[in-house]
């Protein structure tokens, strides 16, 4: 892991580098032909590496199995769902400077009852919390707001679980715990960025079991192809990671896109 930080410095140190060689150089002209190599150097180094997505991917699954084997303690007349959301699926993870990337998984309760007749949020939150338990390899477990988040201590990371109360994953009220079940659907802010990049992305990747190779395929076609719209908003986010402290975190940079409380959460 500290090699893994040092290389992961140097690859952060790379872009400035080679912008003050040019600068010494005084090739101003050169400066401009050469901000796509920059840019594209930059991209390199703030990209979720396939290395660390394969790892976020594995500990992802190990904490769904534990939650769904936990969760059978429990009485519940809903039945438990997972849904991949953000970044992770459009491919606009960063590794931040500090290294505490992160992914969120939804965790759906598929039931019928109406907002009124179901139990209070914190209920879902702290069945939740029971599933998660409790693990060695977590730095630490939080309940939030808008989801309940879970650090790893090894790898710093951590995955955040918003969880959802929904007749079918595409009706979903988010367990909020200070609001009233707002309706917030991931899929469609997905599916909204995706029209943008024109990727040919369909919801039914996400919503149903059936699409699960053809969603796989576009990953490896389509989503690798690294479009424009996903490097920039890395940029951004990238930006935000700089200045952070100074600014809001990075969730805020969908901002100018499209207010996200209707469409998403960003725990
Ligand atoms: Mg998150």
């Amino acid at each position: 892991m500290k090699q893994l930080a040092s290389n992961q410095a140097l690859e952060w140190e790379k872009p400035k580098l080679y912008a003050n060689y040019l600068l010494h150089q005084k090739h101003i002209n050169q400066i401009m032909a050469n901000c796509n190599e920059l840019f594209s150097l930059y991209n390199s180094a703030i990209k979720l590496s396939e290395e660390r997505r394969t790892i976020l991917r594995a500990v992802r699954n190990s904490l769904r199995k534990k939650i769904e084997r936990k969760f059978n303690e429990l009485i519940f007349d809903e039945t438990l769902e997972f849904h991949s959301q953000g970044s992770y699926v459009m491919d606009t993870i960063i590794t931040p400077k500090d290294d505490d990337y992160d992914l969120d998984y939804g965790v759906y309760f598929l039931g019928d009852k109406s907002k009124e007749d179901r139990p209070d949020a914190k209920e879902f939150h702290d069945a939740i919390l029971f599933a998660v338990g409790e693990d060695e390899s977590y730095a630490d477990v939080t309940d939030k707001d808008t989801c309940v988040r879970v650090r790893y201590d090894k790898e710093k990371f951590h995955i955040d679980l918003p969880i959802y109360y929904a007749d079918s994953p595409t009706n979903p009220n988010l367990a909020h715990l200070s609001k009233d079940w707002p309706l917030s659907n991931p899929v469609e802010f997905i599916a909204w960025f995706e029209e943008k990049v024109a990727s040919g992305f369909q919801k039914a990747f996400l919503y149903e079991r059936r699409m699960f190779s053809e969603y796989k395929q576009w990953q490896s076609d389509i989503r690798k192809e690294d479009a424009q719209l996903r490097r920039i908003v890395r940029y951004l986010k990238g930006w935000s990671d700089e200045l952070r402290g100074e600014v809001h975190t990075s969730g805020s940079i969908y901002r100018p896109f499209k207010p996200y409380s209707t469409v998403g959460c960003y725990c």
